[in-house]
């Protein structure tokens, strides 16, 4: 007898025997016979419970998710019966033995439905939402998708190489997760960001090509597209230009998604952050529609409409985006619409209908016929089309523009679900100002290197450098972020200085690292992508839980297991930690 998984068997196992073990997914009693679908991780197979045969009381009391071991004969299904959405649907099996294993409680939501259950008892009851098809079908891609990648990088020669957990902050511009030493009062490891400096370590090292499945834990105020923890495709490699690494890791993408989804990409685009920024608004766009923006500021040369004339005179930006068959909308409907922009940030919106009877717009006296054909025309507008504008500072201006660009490729149902629009984003600024305490950070992080020809702006503007750091973009997604590092010690400590680090603090945070450029350290860069959003975007999710086993809550709590949970007071006193004071 052998056992058979619940997806494997077909019409031309009829006539033999097997043993199935798995949940019952669903229960019907038929004229007289019980029909019961029972399911593993492969599929769903129809067993049958005839009354001749002894287990058939025992199938009367069988309840969803009860586990059981049957044995019996395949047969072909009576002709008409057969369900052709099944693997297995030409076959069922005359149940001749049941055991059961053991009995499930009334699950607190139905595990046998593709839709997503409420998101609190899913996490909750992750053991029961992880049995759902769906969520096993993610986690296998998932699975592919690392294991597609494990073998691109051993072909190219890369070794996989753990780096520690318990280490000293590695700085990702999040705040750090700590862990109190017991052996050494008063000190904690931190949890790494990222591998970041162990991987350039490794170059040091002299292993050249190193890749890794890394965890990484930053502690910040979680988005739909974040979690505390994750896990990342980390690469380095030493001799390299910037080219090589997004050769590397463009060409990775592609074997992933041939190998797992057998789909061939197109080369990836590559456009400069400037570049993105201007036409789409952010610097992770969605390519699977147009819709690129265009500066209107020379249209309105002396115009008389005080919002435009203002902008202008100030240096700020006039950006027009197009809406496809926008100039349907009712006047209602425009005005929801500039409430979605104010929402995203704008002052206001100005928009356009480009009628068939003529113009409209919520600017009439001011927007004339030949300022709305010179912008039409700039961004590809027809009659039937409006055009929306966004006046502000050209950074604000592009930003909302950027957002309604999004929002209306999703009204007008323009972006495919299923297509993949990869591309790369290169020379970003060296320096951005962090939103929290409005200094200038690393737009990356400290060990990228400034572009070819930037050092010398380190003096006089270091807000105009740029770096060799790119990005891989996804469907407005970021994927993954890299550069080329700094590998001489007095750029590193130039840099630092330029961040605002006194010596002191360099030596205590990052003596270490200094230390070891010291000792040859040869010219490195790499990258690191995102799997948890990779796989999110190839399972075609809008979410990360759908691909995380066991995710975090968006206040960064586990349900399931009550994460994060007082300590007992002798774990605290082990780790020299007093309780906080009583609220
Ligand atoms: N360590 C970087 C990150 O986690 C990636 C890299 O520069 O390789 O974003």
């Amino acid at each position: 007898m052998t056992r058979r998984s619940c997806g494997a068997l077909r019409a031309s196992d009829a006539g033999s025997s097997a043993e199935l073990c798995g949940w019952v997914h669903r229960r019907r009693d038929h004229g007289g016979l019980i029909f019961v679908d029972l399911r593993d991780r492969d599929g769903l197979t129809q067993i049958v419970f005839d009354p001749k045969n002894a287990s058939f009381a025992q199938a009367e009391h069988l309840r969803s998710e009860d586990v059981l071991r049957v044995v019996g004969a395949v047969r072909k299904r009576p002709a008409g019966t057969e369900n052709e959405k099944l693997a297995t649907g030409a076959v069922e099996l005359a149940v001749e033995e049941l055991e059961i294993l053991n009995r499930s409680q009334v699950p607190p939501f139905q595990v046998n439905v593709e839709e997503n259950p409420d998101e609190q008892l899913r996490l909750e009851y992750r053991y029961l939402d992880l049995r759902r098809q769906r969520m096993q079908r993610n986690l296998t891609v998932r699975h592919r998708i690392v294991k597609a990648m494990r073998d691109f990088f051993d072909e190219r020669d890369f070794v996989e190489i753990e780096t520690p957990l318990l280490i000293k902050g590695t700085p990702e511009g999040a705040r750090d997760y700590l862990v109190p030493s017991r052996l050494y009062p008063g000190t904690f490891y931190a949890l790494p960001q990222s591998p970041q400096i162990l991987k350039q370590i490794c170059m040091i090292s002299g292993f050249g090509r190193y890749m890794q499945i890394a965890r990484c834990m930053r502690d910040e105020d979680l988005r739909a597209d974040r979690q505390p923890e994750f896990t990342q495709l980390d690469v380095e490699m030493s001799f390299v230009t910037q080219d090589e690494v997004l050769e590397t890791m463009e060409s990775c993408m592609r074997y992933v998604w041939k190998r797992v989804l057998g789909i061939e990409l197109a080369p990836f685009p590559r456009m400069t952050f400037a570049e993105v920024v201007e036409k789409y608004g952010t610097d992770k766009p969605d390519l699977r529609f147009g819709l690129e923006l265009r500066s209107a500021n020379d249209v309105f040369d002396g115009t008389e409409f005080v919002v435009f004339k203002s902008v202008i005179e100030s240096g700020g930006a006039i950006v027009a985006l197009r809406y496809p068959d926008g100039a349907s909308l009712s006047r209602r409907e425009f005005d929801a619409l500039t409430e979605t922009a104010k929402a995203l940030g704008a002052k206001g919106m100005v928009w356009v209908a480009l009628g068939e009877d003529g113009l409209k717009s919520s600017a009439q006296r001011f927007v004339e016929e030949r300022h709305a054909s010179e912008i039409a025309r700039r961004v590809g507008a027809e009659r039937g089309d409006a055009l929306l504008l966004f006046a502000d500072a050209r950074d604000a201006a592009l930003a909302v523009a950027g957002k309604m660009r999004t929002e209306i490729g999703r009204r007008a149902a323009l972006r495919r679900d299923d297509a993949f629009a990869f591309c790369w984003v290169t020379e970003f600024p060296y320096l951005e100002i962090d939103e929290e305490t409005g200094k200038p950070v690393p737009a990356h992080h400290p060990f990228t290197e400034p572009g070819p020809g930037q050092w010398e702006l380190i003096e006089s503007d270091p807000r105009a450098m740029r770096a060799q750091h790119y990005d891989m973009v996804l469907n407005g997604y970021e994927l993954g972020s890299g550069s080329i590092r700094i590998h001489k010690s007095e750029m590193q400590r130039r840099i630092f200085d330029m961040l605002g680090m006194s010596k002191e603090q360099v030596e205590e945070q990052f003596g270490f690292f200094l230390r070891a450029l010291d000792y040859g350290a040869p010219p490195h860069g790499g990258m690191a992508l995102g799997i948890d959003r990779i796989a999110m975007l190839a399972c075609g999710e809008e979410n990360l839980h759908e691909v995380i086993a066991f995710p975090k809550t968006q206040t960064a709590r586990d349900l399931m297991m009550g994460a994060p949970s007082a300590p007992s007071e002798k774990q605290l006193r082990e780790l020299h930690l007093r309780p906080p004071p009583r609220a």
